[in-house]
């Protein structure tokens, strides 16, 4: 054990030593935008994935909490005794808001990704992958055997160079984020289709970001470029817009029933609860019914954000989406700015590699449908002064 314990102690001295080391900050949400600490400390959110704000609806808490009455937990698989009423409603909801026969759900989008790549794909086959992908994605195209060839991001000639590159009979998967999550910008989808049908692949499209997000109805990537039916499998995820815990696949009705049979994710672990999935349930039905409101919010919340940002002087990509990344290169100056800004109650998420490559650690900023403009621009006056403080000296 101390042998062990040494190595351990080494590795995460030399994290510290070079700003990449990891902590959990405890947050207590008092609504979807505003959190506490432990210390009692309050914070305005600038980094979560609840591009709604559907986490705190009121219509989205009565419905988990009227559903915590059926258990709060299932305490089986759903192949067990932990199927529920709330999970195959909801898998019916999903495939009609995808347009496809049918889906399925799993505990996380990670557990997803995993679950639907290692269990379709496999030795002999061809993952075509974007560099930039989800490290779920990354671990599902490694767990499945199959030869993986990463493209450069979005470099579609690349792409088609290597599907040419294998033997035109061989099964080839192209896989690939809907919007990438660290980066906040989108897919080709347009060129992906293109490829897949020249060179007879499979589509699938990891929607995590884009669902809630993309879109007139904000029915993700094949929405916002209008290519519903021309994507094999979209994956997702109920944990982000959605505002519960979860992930989903949503397919033709052969692969659906496949993975019921063979996705070990999805068969060996226990379901969640049904007032979690009855959360996605009433956050999709809102999304279905209400949506616009929300996503002309969301998006002008995101155009008003990097322009704002831009005018001040800092290097805000151009983009469609809520996800605005402030690129800072070195990591403890990422950390630096994250520590100033938490000093004066804003939170952003400070992103080191591996998650991103070396030199390109940043600042990932979100903005939410529940941001008011006020709130907001505060909150990227201390966003601007601070990041100025440690890249240019400032004071
Ligand atoms: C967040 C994310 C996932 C994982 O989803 P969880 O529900 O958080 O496990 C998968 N893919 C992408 C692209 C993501 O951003």
């Amino acid at each position: 054990m101390d042998r062990l314990e040494d190595r351990l102690q080494e590795e995460l001295q030399n994290l510290k030593d070079t700003g990449m080391l990891r902590w959990v900050t405890d947050l207590y949400f008092e609504d979807s935008v505003w959190a506490r600490d432990k210390e009692g400390k309050r914070y305005y959110v600038l980094s979560t994935n609840n591009y709604l704000g559907f986490t705190h609806h009121p219509k989205v808490l009565e419905v988990a909490e009227r559903t915590v009455a059926a258990g709060t937990g299932s305490t089986g698989s759903r192949l067990t005794t932990g199927g529920t009423f709330a999970a195959s409603v909801l898998e019916e909801k999903l495939a009609a808001f995808k347009h496809t026969e049918a889906a399925l759900i799993f505990n996380t989008g990670y557990m997803t990704n995993l679950g639907v790549l290692y269990a379709i794909c496999r030795k002999g086959e061809y993952i075509f992958s974007d560099s930039l992908n989800h490290a779920s994605i990354i671990d599902g195209c490694k767990m499945s055997g199959a030869k993986v060839l990463i493209y450069p991001h979005k470099d579609m000639e690349a792409l088609e160079e290597l599907l040419k590159s294998v033997p035109p009979g061989a099964m080839k998967y192209i896989v690939t984020d809907g919007v990438f999550s660290m980066d906040g910008d989108i897919c080709n989808g347009p060129e992906l289709v293109r490829l897949k049908e020249r060179y007879n692949a499979i589509l699938i499209i990891d929607d995590a970001h884009a669902v809630g997000v993309l879109g007139k109805t904000g029915r993700g990537t094949a929405e916002y470029f209008g290519l519903e039916g021309k994507i094999d499998i979209q994956i997702g995820t109920l944990s982000k817009a959605l505002g519960a815990e979860g992930g989903y696949v949503a397919a033709g009705r052969v692969v659906i029933e496949y993975l019921k049979n063979k996705s070990r994710p999805f068969i060996f672990s226990t379901a969640q609860p049904a007032s979690t999935l009855a959360a996605a349930n009433a956050a999709l039905d809102l999304l279905s019914t209400e949506g616009e409101t929300y996503l002309d919010k969301l998006r002008s919340n995101a155009v008003f954000t990097r322009n704002y940002l831009k005018r001040a002087g800092l290097p805000v990509s151009e983009g469609d989406t809520p996800i605005i990344p402030l690129v800072v290169g070195e990591a403890d100056k990422t950390v630096q700015i994250f520590e100033k800004l938490k000093g004066q109650g804003v939170l952003l998420s400070a992103i080191r590699p591996p998650t991103v490559a070396t030199q390109s650690s940043r600042l990932r900023l979100t903005v939410t449908a529940a941001m008011e403009q006020e709130d907001l621009k505060l909150a990227l006056d201390k966003v601007v002064a601070c990041y100025k403080e440690v890249i240019c000296g400032k004071k």
